[in-house]
Parts: structure tokens; sequence; C-alpha cells
């Protein structure tokens, strides 16, 4: 998928490396590795900074986020290439919510931009559906709705427990993703933009949605745009996903399609996503989590973490290099080359080998 966002005009890039728990530290290098055959082939300089932040530095230190980090990762790096966090060792998980929810918060990463693309037709479970059938980007609401943590109990632990949870939706807010998505269907000549909502039932939070989007829309006239209820989202992206460019919804919306949509298009092995602000420093991460089932075995599939790295490519201005890289994912799915979750016999490391050598004869 093309993007948009240059961060620094396409020169040098500065990467903060952040590989977290479990898969996220054996996919992260993988990413690593195939970027650095990227740049030394394209000829471009690329720096790799890595942090430790994850369960074992939490345990250790007790340090989630160590202070100062948003500051330094703000004025001194160009992206982040991110792993996963979560350990059974921390079972509040409270370190991942302090990182990655600190990181999008903070450096308000307010565009979540969620690829889904079938990259070999085997990989999808829908019947006859091929490649070109299922090529479209959800934009979930990143930084607001019920993600912010508004809210509260009343009579906790008796049987008249109340449990609260506020979906807190700000004009701004709404405004900027929804103009966001249409200004990415504008830029990469796609033609329908899809909004979706709740608003029959959430009839304040989403009648701000309908509003704005029916303030926004005639600004984008050469679009096709068009409203669906989520729950009508949901089917129709399954009956026929060829219906759809370019979708953009709430944060928890966009949370539960863009998954359905990573099924669609061979699960979340494959996955992709960015956290974006525009010209800001922004994340980039598989959408897998940290899989401590497989985790240490050599087997986690690594092409999410790859995946991503192409879309902090594009939003680095390196486009011809982030195409590369998409196309030696590709030839890897076709030869078969890769791990079993996909039905290959590939380890996590030779298909990071094996990427980081096609790219580089690709753009030798
Ligand atoms: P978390 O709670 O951190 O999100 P999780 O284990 O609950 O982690 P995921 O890691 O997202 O959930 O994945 C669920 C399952 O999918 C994993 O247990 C694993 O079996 C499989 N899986 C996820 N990512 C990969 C991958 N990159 N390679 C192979 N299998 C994967």
């Amino acid at each position: 998928m093309p993007g948009i966002p240059l961060r620094n005009g396409g020169t040098a890039a500065r990467i903060a490396v952040i590989p977290g728990d479990g898969i996220g530290k054996e996919v992260t290098p993988e990413a690593v590795k195939v970027l650095r055959a990227v740049a030394g082939s394209a000829k471009r300089p690329m720096e790799f900074i890595e942090f430790d932040w994850g369960a074992d530095k939490f345990l250790r230190e007790g340090v989630s986020l160590p202070v100062g980090a948003i500051e330094i990762l703000r004025d001194e790096f160009d992206a982040m290439l991110f792993g996963a966090l979560g350990d059974p060792r921390v079972p509040s998980n409270q370190h991942a919510a302090d990182i990655l929810l600190g990181l999008r918060f903070k450096l308000d990463l307010y565009v979540n931009a969620r690829p889904v693309e079938l990259l070999h037709d085997r990989l999808t479970p829908l019947r006859d559906r091929t490649e070109k059938d299922i090529r479209l980007m959800v934009f979930r609401e990143n930084s607001e709705g019920l993600y912010v943590g508004v809210g509260g109990f009343f009579k906790k632990g008796t049987a008249d427990e109340i449990a609260v949870q506020e979906d807190v939706n700000s004009r701004k807010g709404v405004e900027r993703i929804i103009r966001y998505a249409f200004e990415y269907a504008r830029h990469n000549g796609l033609k329908r933009v899809c909004m979706s909502d709740k608003s029959n039932a959430m009839n304040f939070a989403h009648d701000l949605w309908q509003r704005v989007f029916k303030e926004v829309r005639p600004e984008y006239a050469e679009i096709d745009s068009r409203h669906l209820y989520i729950d009508t989202l949901a089917m129709e992206i399954v009956r026929d996903p060829r219906q759809f460019d370019v979708i953009v919804t709430c944060n928890l919306f966009g949370d539960i399609i863009s998954d359905l949509g990573a099924q669609l298009a061979g699960g979340l092995g494959l996955a992709p996503s960015g956290n974006i602000h525009p010209g800001k420093t922004s994340l980039f991460e598989p959408v897998h989590g940290s899989a401590p089932n497989i985790a240490g075995k050599g087997i986690a599939n690594p092409l999410g973490s790859v995946l991503a790295s192409a879309m902090m490519l594009e939003f680095l201005g390196w486009k011809p290099e982030a195409v590369a890289l998409r196309e030696a994912v590709r030839a890897a799915l076709q030869e078969n080359h890769v791990t079993p979750d996909l039905g290959g016999e590939k380890r996590t490391q030779a298909v990071g080998d094996w990427l980081a050598e096609r790219v580089e004869v690709k753009l030798k």
C-alpha cells in the first residue's frame, strides 16, 4: 500500500528499535537485518538504536517507559520499529500499557493505519477470492474513543456494582482522522472512502462522526464516499471486500475490523500496522502480540514486522525501497520460503536471511 507523509524528505533516517517481549525479540532483528540490506543496497544511510524496554527491564528495574524517553524519541528519531509487548510474568501487563499506550498517546500518534492486502491467493479463507480482490486500508482513530481510560466503578465488588467506560470523541480528533483518510485516498488515486460508525445506537458520540463526515466529504468531491454502520461493514467486508479502498472508523471498531481484515489477508503473522502522526516521529509494528506459546522456538513469522518496515520506509519517503521490500515478501510467499504458521518449513532467521539477499539483488 502506498503511503503519504514524508518525514525528512527521504534522505537519512534514524530509527529507534524497540523489540519488546516474546517473539518481538525474534522478529524485530530480522526486520532490521532486511532494512540494513535495503539501506546498504540503496546507498542511503539508516541508523538503528535499540532500546531494551519490555518485561525483563520492568521486572529487573521497575521501569517501563523511562523518564525522558518520549522527548528523545520525538526530537532525535524519525521513526520507531516496535516488536511486541506481553509476558506471562507480568500478568497485569502494566509495562505494555505504559510503553505502547504511552507512546501512542504522548506522541499523539492519532492514525492507526492497518493495510489489508492479500499477497498470495492461498492465504485467504474466503472462497474464490484472489489478490486483486483484497486490497484496502483501514484507518483507526488511535488517540481517543473508548481507549482513553475515562470511567470508573461504583460499588465495586458488590452485587450492585456499576462500571462506566466513557467514549471520548472530540471534534478535532474525529475531523483529523476523517481528513487523513480522504487525503490518503486522494494522494494514492483511490476512489472510495467508507466511514463506519454506530450512530443509530451511539447517538451522541457517533452523531459527531456523522456531522463531521458530512462537513468534510464535499471537499473531496472526486472520491466516492459512503457510510456504513459497523455491523453492516463487518458483513460486507466478508461478503465482498472488493467494495472497499479506504475505511475510516473509531478506535474500538477499528481495532476489531482491522483484525477481521488481517484474517482475510493471511492472518496475524503477516499483518503490519503504523501508528502515525503525519510529519512527526511515528511507530511501525506487526499487529501480532508477543505470542509466549511460540517464543524462543525460532519459528515466529517475521513477515508482519518486515511489512511494517515497508510501511516505515514509505513514511520516510523511501518509496522504491518499500516496493522492493514488499516484492521480496511476495516472492517468499510464492516460493513458500516461509515459517510453519504459513505452511512452510523455514525458521525465523532463515526467512530474514532470504529476504535480505533478495532485496539486495533487487536494489543493486
Ligand atoms: P498478546 O497478548 O501480547 O497480544 P497473544 O499471544 O495473546 O499476545 P498474539 O501474539 O497476537 O496473541 O497471537 C496469538 C497466536 O497467534 C499466538 O499465540 C501464535 O500462536 C500466533 N502468532 C501470532 N503471531 C505470530 C507470528 N508472527 N508467527 C507465528 N505465529 C504467530
